[in-house]
């Protein structure tokens, strides 16, 4: 079949059809669905491909007759020797891709492969599959599979070693902690006949954890050097706007070494794509209904229709709670068997229950999930009826990441995305077409961040000698080398073949530093002596201060007291039907200004990009009604500072404009209000989450003398994202001008400069006068 005769119905397209109309038609949804299409199924291409006979079989005995025709170019482009990017959708069987020149390079000359993930779940998974795999191929074969990650106990870690297997699995994190200290003494084996590392998920390699992957790669290649190996990398990666460089970027090869594969050939059915908008509320000011409503409705709705239904939502707290609220309709509404059908997924629960959702999920016993980004990885559930958005993910890639787990093979599937009130969601929803159309983001890395770089390099000099040859592996190598010598890290010796710096402490850096954030302190949240989660100190903070309300499977606490000596906060079950949300105190101080430029109209507004500090301290928080959202009041809090060394761009308002704004509108609003509504459209530009960064307008800086807007990376040393942002700053502008201009609300509202994350409370805010400021800024009228 051909792409055109795709669009043949079949009988269980028209009862797909009328079933999604039904749910449509429902009273009072006339209106919300803002945008209706179709993305079309595709049968396979498969392509004829020489597989080793033994794998061909078994291969075989899983249905595996042939390769789809881009897991086909995969392949001869690793046999070719090059380095590979892979970037396809969700379920289009990225994995057989490597495990064929894996498995084959063990049976043939016992070549290694090392799989790294960005998640232990994701590693279990993958290394069932691919055991049960080497199993059948038999013990001869030569290819063994191990998992060695942090849930790999002692014992079982010496095994490892010792039977030395041709195919490990392990983590980023694991890597830099215990292979690659130990490369020369517990090691060598692997590093001196390793041909593949595979890298999956490479686009969760973004960021500051990115930035630290980066570096521990640059490590792993070299040392793999000293052993004259020199592995190709085979990356697995979501749709990304540039996959190759953030290949390149990531493992530190050069991007003229690395195919890109990106048609994805695997067989799928059509997918029904509603874009949905909550109605306006009566007389509010932009006011939608909630659509964390609106989508327990529909979830209700679709699950009690038979539909299997994945409902992605941002927070681990509303996935809760919304699970809890979606079975009490169904037992409401007399479905009690599916009511006790219901789940919530997210990262802070056990492994032990997270499997078990899992495999409910994927046996079909569980009809309902509502779900974080957790479920966003590849850990295999099965295919979904349907999925649901609940708001906006972000970006194009997260929304399309999470909409490819709708859809069991060529069946048809529905996505719907239900936009939320504010700014980013309804300039996707109104009107779509950017969304479906637009390139997809940029993913940034940033291996030069000074933060982390010394530590990587403290490393590599522990791991092996370095030499000035090593300004290939690490940015500003010889500024930093010479810092470290200056402070007492790295001591120099000249040799006959020129300088060499080792590690002149004693203690192993590796170990007292961490990929996953700089700042591991965490908290336990006790029910009796009970830990029900853990969180990060950040987290805890924000979700788990005195006063707060905290939802977990299904039961309701408010938090009593949180000791963040001990590092526990003491859960009690409540009844409460209120929500909290926290109130901030920010300042920031200018460390260091590293670039200048003036690209605005107004060529005397200068754009600076600077190393800031950022203080940053809880005050307070407020109590929200659980159905209108209305406030409740707000209370004090005594909480301990957090100061985040990181960057920021910045701009300043002449004082001419300033005296213009001040004449008409309310200047504190009005900077305010610009600064909202550009850091909501930053995630438009450059690949990150909205609480991937922060911003603070303020009438008057100590610094600069002037009224300045600062948008900073929310991540410790800045992670790229407003470096990139300062490159586009007059796109950015134009865009939150133009948002600003077509929203058609009077004073303001959550769609265009209101924000879920202001710690202000969002007050003040001016949206004429933002828009005004702007136009001025870009001399336009
Ligand atoms: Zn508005
Ligand atoms: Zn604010």
């Amino acid at each position: 079949m051909t792409d055109e005769a795709g669009d043949t119905t079949t009988a269980s397209e028209v009862d797909f059809d009328s079933r999604i109309a039904r749910l449509i038609d429902r009273k009072g949804r006339e209106g919300q669905v803002v945008d209706d299409r179709t993305i079309p199924g595709r049968d396979a291409e498969t392509r004829s491909v020489e597989v080793e006979q033994r794998l061909e079989s078994a291969l075989g005995d899983r249905g595996i007759d042939s390769l789809y025709a881009h897991q086909a170019d995969a392949v001869d482009a690793i046999r070719d020797g090059d380095h590979v990017v892979l970037a396809t959708q969700t379920a289009s069987g990225k994995s057989l891709a490597y495990t064929v020149p894996a498995f084959e390079a063990a049976m043939d000359h016992g070549g290694r492969t090392l799989y790294l993930g960005p998640q232990t779940a994701l590693i279990a998974d993958q290394t069932q599959t691919l055991s049960d795999l080497a199993f059948d191929l038999g013990f001869a074969s030569g290819v063994h599979v191990a998992e060695y990650t942090g849930r790999t106990d002692d014992t079982d870690r010496k095994q490892v070693r010792d039977q030395q297997p041709s195919f490990v699995l392990s983590t980023p994190d694991m890597l830099h902690y215990a292979l690659l200290p130990h490369a020369h003494r517990l090691w060598e084996w692997f590093f001196s006949t390793l041909d593949y590392v595979v890298l999956d998920e490479l686009h969760e390699y973004r960021g500051v954890f990115g930035s630290h992957v980066s570096l521990v790669l640059r490590r792993l290649r070299r040392v793999c050097d000293r052993f004259d190996a020199d592995p190709q990398f085979i990356c697995c990666s979501a749709t990304i706007g540039n996959p190759i460089d953030h290949a390149s970027n990531v493992t530190g090869a050069p991007p003229d070494d690395f195919t890109l594969i990106d048609t994805d050939t695997s067989p799928s059915g059509p997918t029904r794509w509603l874009t949905w908008n909550p109605p306006e509320q009566s007389g509010g000011e932009g006011r939608r209904r909630s659509h964390h409503v609106e989508t327990k409705e529909l979830f209700v709705d679709l699950v009690a229709d038979g539909f299997q239904t994945l409902t992605f939502t941002r927070s681990r707290q509303t996935a809760e709670r919304y699970a809890t609220d979606s079975a009490d309709a169904l037992r409401g509404q007399g479905d009690a068997d599916l009511a006790d059908r219901i789940g919530a997924y997210q990262a802070a629960l056990t492994d032990d229950k997270r499997r078990d959702l899992e495999s409910r999920l994927l046996e079909g016993a569980l009809r309902g999930v509502w779900s974080t980004n957790a479920l966003e990885l590849g850990v295999d559930v099965g295919g979904l009826d349907a999925v649901i958005l609940d708001g906006y993910p972000g970006t194009r890639m997260n929304s399309f990441q999470r909409a490819g787990r709708a859809g069991r093979g060529t069946d048809p599937s529905l996505v719907v995305m239900v936009a939320g009130e504010d700014q980013l969601d309804q300039y996707v929803a109104t009107p779509p077409d950017d969304f479906f159309d637009g390139d997809p983001e940029v993913a940034v890395v940033d291996p030069g961040n000074e933060q982390v770089l010394d530590d990587h390099v403290r490393c590599a000099a522990r791991e092996n000698w370095l030499s000035p040859a090593d300004s290939e592996s690490f940015p500003n190598f010889e500024t930093r080398v010479a810092t470290l010598v200056s402070q007492g890290e790295l001591e120099r010796r000249d040799t006959q073949h020129g300088p060499r710096w080792t590690y002149a402490g004693d203690g192993s850096p590796q170990h007292e530093m961490n990929l996953r954030t700089i700042d591991d302190q965490s908290v336990d949240l006790k029910d009796g002596t009970t830990t029900i989660a853990t969180l990060p100190l950040s987290d805890a903070l924000r979700d788990a201060h005195p006063g707060a309300i905290y939802h977990h499977q299904g039961r309701t606490y408010e938090i009593g007291d949180l000791d963040l000596d001990r590092g526990r906060a003491s859960l009690n079950p409540t009844w409460a039907d209120h929500y909290t949300s926290v109130l901030t105190d920010k300042d920031i101080t200018i460390q260091d200004v590293i670039e200048e430029r003036h690209p605005l109209p107004r060529r005397d507004v200068p754009v600076r990009f600077a190393a800031i500090d950022l203080a940053e301290q809880i005050t307070g928080y407020e109590r929200k009604d659980g159905k209108s959202g209305a406030p409740m009041g707000t209370m004090t809090l005594d909480l301990p500072e957090q100061t985040l060394n990181t960057k920021a761009l910045y701009y300043t308002i002449p004082e001419d404009i300033e005296a213009e704004i001040r004449a008409d509108y309310d200047f504190p609003g009005s900077i305010h209000a610009a600064e909202h509504a550009t850091i909501s459209l930053f995630p438009t530009e450059v690949l990150c989450d909205r609480g991937d960064i922060g911003g603070l307008s303020t009438p008057l800086h100590p610094q600069t003398g002037q009224s300045t807007i600062f948008i900073y990376d929310g991540h410790p040393g800045g992670v790229g994202l407003t470096r990139s942002g300062f490159d586009s700053i007059t796109d950015l502008l134009h865009t939150t001008l133009d948002l600003l201009d077509s929203c058609d609300c009077a004073d303001g509202c959550p769609a265009c400069v209101q924000s879920p994350q202001c710690g202000n409370a969002n007050d003040p805010l001016d949206k004429h006068g933002a828009a005004a400021l702007l136009r001025r800024v870009l001399e336009t009228e």
